[in-house]
């Protein structure tokens, strides 16, 4: 019976369902070691971290049968800073994050970390450095230990447990039915957008990787939800080398770097100061920052989304 709750066994049986259900890619991306096998190059390396930088030289990507999405992105995200990327929808930004852990290849250009060409590693050593935080976080059949546990599979009680107290989810968890025990996914217990954002965020900091990926939620979550989750992606950014497709100004304003991008192609890069100062620039539209110095923009005040 003991064996019905060993991890790795659940993780292989969910790994068989996934590849019958072929559900849809982007849901599963933050269980990075589920996703179905593609075969590494016969003379793949491991990929050796060190300052965990990226770097993207001219991607160009389409999807099947579609028009190409990124025309030449070329960015630096340099290692242990947090990049964000911002711009209107449709421009590509949730396309460049999922070409980081190569649930797809570009048709031309490079992607590096720490010098590597991704397509010469093996899959395998490069998302084990790599964690993701969807904008909708996917939550398995089984305990909320279970699915903080998929962020790490040999992760103990102790490590699942400090992962949630720093995504601010112990609280929580515990006023549950059977704590850490207790059933979430389809046929368990509801929990609040806000709830789930946190758990999604447990499971990547279990996971403890140098690279932490963050599609950052736009859901309307309520004041105290929002603060909270705020708190967890803080702890999950430290130290880390962070690539945010932000839709909060504070993350934005607080980011090393922007990356403006718009139609596949990047047009601005700087800080917010930088980027604040030319009113003609699409991002000081975005946040419709013209006419206002940027002393005036208060980094720790309102957060209005980006338009969408
Ligand atoms: P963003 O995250 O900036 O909103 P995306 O990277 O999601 O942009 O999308 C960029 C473009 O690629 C859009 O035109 C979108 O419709 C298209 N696209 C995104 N995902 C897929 C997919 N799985 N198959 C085909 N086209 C896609
Ligand atoms: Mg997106």
């Amino acid at each position: 019976l003991l064996m019905a709750y060993d991890p790795a066994r659940r993780l292989a049986r969910l790994q068989v369902s996934l590849e019958r259900a072929a559900v849809n890619a982007r849901m599963v991306y933050e269980i990075l070691d589920t996703v179905p096998h593609q075969r590494d190059k016969a003379d793949a390396k491991e990929l050796a971290f060190t300052n965990a930088a990226v770097e993207l030289r001219d991607v160009r990507f389409r999807y099947p049968n579609g028009d190409e999405v990124l025309k030449g992105v070329s960015f630096v995200a340099e290692g242990g800073k947090t990049t964000a990327l911002v711009g209107p929808s449709g421009a590509g930004k949730s396309t460049v994050i999922s070409l980081i852990p190569r649930f797809y290849d570009p048709a031309s250009g490079q992607i590096l970390i720490d010098g590597q060409d991704i397509a010469d590693v093996t899959k395998q050593s490069l998302r084990q450095g790599i964690a993701y935080v969807s904008q909708q976080p996917y939550l398995f059949e089984g305990s909320i230990r279970d699915n903080i546990r998929y962020g790490r599979i040999d992760a103990t009680d102790a490590e699942v447990e400090d992962a949630a107290r720093l995504a601010y989810a112990h609280e929580f968890i515990l006023a549950q039915p059977q704590g850490y025990d207790t059933p979430v996914g389809e046929n368990g217990m509801t929990l609040s957008g806000g709830q789930r954002q946190r758990l999604s965020i447990a499971r990547a900091l279990v996971r403890n990787a140098p690279i932490l990926l963050l599609d950052e939620a736009t859901s309307a979550l309520d004041t105290e939800s929002e603060a909270a989750v705020q708190k967890a992606l803080d702890h999950a950014m430290d130290g880390r080398t962070v690539i945010v497709i932000a839709h909060r100004l504070s993350t934005v304003v607080n980011a090393d770097k922007i990356i403006v991008m718009k139609d596949g192609s990047v047009v601005e890069e700087g800080t917010h100061v930088d980027l604040a100062r030319r009113p003609d620039g699409l991002y000081a539209r975005l946040h419709n920052l013209q006419g206002q110095s940027s002393e005036e923009q208060s980094p720790e005040g309102e957060a209005p989304e980006a338009p969408a």
